[in-house]
């Protein structure tokens, strides 16, 4: 197969983790002969450094001619929020590029591994088979929806409104419901429908829509329950399909519940298949340029995007199984290392990751 991936690295751990992905690439591309070509383009502060902007023309540009985009991270130390190389960074390139590819889709797989198990809060026997899809609608609700604050009788008042159009809930719910499919054939809809309009919008829409998936059983539950499900027993979900802010916090709650946060992967996807794949993390300012971040969210980022883009579903495993053999073998970044043990750099590990494809 032969297609274009944009490489956006940005900022921090960005490149450290994207250049140990691009290795475990070239080994997909060697051992399956493909031609999935990376080509590097400038997000964040270096090409606000070139071109006094974090998401140039030039890297747009690239990012339409490619099909699918590896993205690392952007954003600059916590403390320094007035750093023009880094202020408002993440609006100006995530949420800029959700918005330019219409990256409606945002896919998060939550699993188990068993290195990172001791790694969650939770019981043993809670987290055990614990397998989730949280599907995310990201390009509306309410953190696109018309926002104001004004004054009231003296008094501030501030409004955000959540919006949604019929359609925007169709092709989320039709990506939630596909994936069910694939799967244990379970999706869990969540929303606020005993108070919320646009819930109740969700659900019409929702059972409407359920009927082209017969084979998937679908639920539905109220986003605090599921909150306290996804904490007291994580494991009876497969899919959950829900708004942007309600899928915002929950990916999040999810990812906690899972452990180390060097593991997660996500995809964010339009109705042509085109994504943006990328680390749950940030750019790790504390760590960076030190070799010593974990890659691993961003080699699943990878089989995300070989699986889902590409349909390359025997690669894509490829690459998780690798993962899973370097850590078989005992190797293993710092972050996962028991105080004492050996551990592998970030080059190291993704070397050790490529060889085994
Ligand atoms: P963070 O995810 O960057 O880091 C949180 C903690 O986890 C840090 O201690 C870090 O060292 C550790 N960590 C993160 N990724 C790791 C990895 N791969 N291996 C080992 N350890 C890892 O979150 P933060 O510190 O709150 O944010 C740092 C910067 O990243 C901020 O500027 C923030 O705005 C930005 N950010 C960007 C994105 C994005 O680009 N999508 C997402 C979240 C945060």
């Amino acid at each position: 197969m032969q297609k274009n991936i944009s490489v956006l690295a940005g900022d921090g751990i960005g490149p450290e983790i994207t250049t140990a992905t691009v290795k475990v690439l070239k080994s997909v591309n060697q051992h399956f002969n493909h031609a999935l070509t990376p080509t590097v383009g400038l997000v964040g502060g270096d090409a606000y450094d070139r071109y006094g902007v974090h998401l140039p023309e030039e890297t747009i540009a690239l990012a339409e001619k490619s099909d699918a985009i590896l993205f690392g991270a952007v954003g600059g130390p916590v403390n320094q929020p007035d750093n023009p190389r880094f202020k408002n960074v993440e609006k100006n390139v995530i949420l800029a590029l959700r918005q330019r590819f219409d990256l409606f889709a945002n896919l998060r797989p939550l699993k188990i591994l068993p290195i990172a198990a001791a790694a969650s809060p939770l019981k043993k026997k809670i987290i055990n088979g614990l397998d989730i899809l949280i599907v995310r609608e990201l390009v509306s609700g309410i953190y696109f929806g018309p926002r104001r604050q004004y004054e009231e009788n003296g008094e501030r008042v501030a409004e955000d409104t959540n919006r949604y159009k019929a359609g925007e809930i169709e092709r989320i719910l039709r990506v939630g419901f596909k994936a069910a499919a694939g799967r244990r054939r379970k999706a869990t809809v969540v929303d606020k429908a005993n108070v919320l309009e646009t819930s109740r919008l969700w659900r019409s829409v929702t059972e409407a829509v359920k009927k082209d998936f017969s084979e998937v059983a679908v639920e539905y539950m109220y986003i605090d329950n599921a909150a306290m499900q996804l904490v007291r027993a994580p494991a009876n979900f497969d899919v959950i399909i829900t708004e942007n802010m309600f899928g915002d916090i929950l990916s999040d709650l999810g990812g906690a519940v899972v452990g180390s946060i060097g593991l997660l992967p996500s995809a964010s996807l339009n109705g042509r298949n085109f994504g943006l794949y990328e680390p749950i993390h940030g750019s790790a300012p504390d760590i960076a340029g030190k070799n010593i971040a974990n890659p691993t969210a961003q080699i699943f980022s990878l089989a995300l995007m070989l699986r889902h883009t590409f349909g390359l579903e025997r690669e894509a495993e490829a690459v998780e199984k690798a993962v899973s053999a370097a850590w078989a073998k005992g190797l293993k970044t710092k972050d996962l290392a028991a105080p004492g043990e050996p551990w592998l750099g970030t080059k190291e590990f993704g070397q050790a990751v490529a060889d085994l494809i």
